[in-house]
């Protein structure tokens, strides 16, 4: 699992944190363009506000399957705990969205991969674009069932997300965003943006989360479910490339070529940091 991070450890860029009170929350409208925050099918209605006990509730519950694709719903910096999201947005918003993914496939048990609640690119602190796959839906934490719940500050505070989430552009796949998509394969090649989860230098077996592919007509495919890949390095590969030394959180591009069933490992560009 995630380790447990401290206030500190969230640097320039803490959660925001809603007020936990039984006092009636601010009740001005967030008034600005944003991505919707969840692709594809949704369900949802103005539940802000509503008393729950001891406290309100902060946000706006937008219900989907499990493993429904989360986007950041605008351009600014990301930042994350277990189970939650937060982007502080170049717009001088910020948004916060928990009960992200903590089960394994098919199951409720509460302990995935986190590679089922995060997508495998992004660390704390990143740049995110509008649009861009940040996690998957699921029901952690004290959920019901399985949704997002999402807030929006503004420079003063807390907002209620109805208006924004009413007027955000919906999209069916998250929108691309790899590094260098101007370097695309060759004809007949593809490239396989993936992130190392485990290195074995004596086999040469590199294991990973595969994030992206790229065609040679320059399309980007945005992997939406977690993928698992394998893939043996030549020795020659290994000494050009030093795996070890790569960072897990960063996609190194490698290129495939297609002769017939076969599949070669035609070249192999590290991660850039
Ligand atoms: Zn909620």
């Amino acid at each position: 699992m995630i380790a447990a991070q401290t206030w500190a450890s969230y640097g320039k860029f803490p959660p925001p944190v809603a007020p936990y009170t039984n006092a009636p929350l601010p009740t001005g409208m967030a008034e600005l363009k944003i991505i919707f925050p969840v692709v594809g099918q949704v369900d949802w209605r103005d539940n802000y506000n509503e008393g729950r006990g001891s406290f309100r509730h902060t946000g706006v519950d937008i219900r989907a399957r499990k493993m429904t694709p989360v986007v950041a719903p605008f351009d600014g910096v990301f930042g994350k705990k277990v189970n939650s999201f937060w982007v502080y947005g170049d717009n001088g918003w910020k948004c916060l969205g928990t009960h992200l993914n903590n089960d394994s496939p098919g199951t409720n048990d509460n302990q995935s991969d986190p590679d089922y609640m995060f997508s495998p690119v992004l660390r704390h602190g990143d740049r995110v674009k509008a649009g861009q796959l940040v996690g998957y839906v699921g029901d952690s934490g004290k959920a019901t069932g399985p949704h997002l719940h999402f807030e929006l500050y503004s420079g003063e505070g807390l907002r209620n997300p109805t208006k924004a989430l009413q007027g955000g552009r919906k999209l069916i796949t998250p929108l691309s965003e790899i590094p260098r998509q101007e370097d695309k394969p060759d004809a007949k090649q593809e490239r396989f943006e993936v992130c190392k989860r485990n290195w074995v230098a004596e086999t040469g077996a590199f294991y990973g989360v595969l994030h992206a592919k790229q065609f040679d007509t320059g399309r980007v495919l945005i992997n939406t479910v977690p993928r698992f890949v394998t893939f043996k390095f030549s020795k020659e590969l290994i000494n050009l490339t030093d795996p070890a030394a790569w960072p897990n959180d960063r996609s190194a591009s490698i290129y495939f070529a297609r002769e017939g069933e076969e599949v070669r490992i035609v070249k192999v560009v590290p991660p850039a940091d």
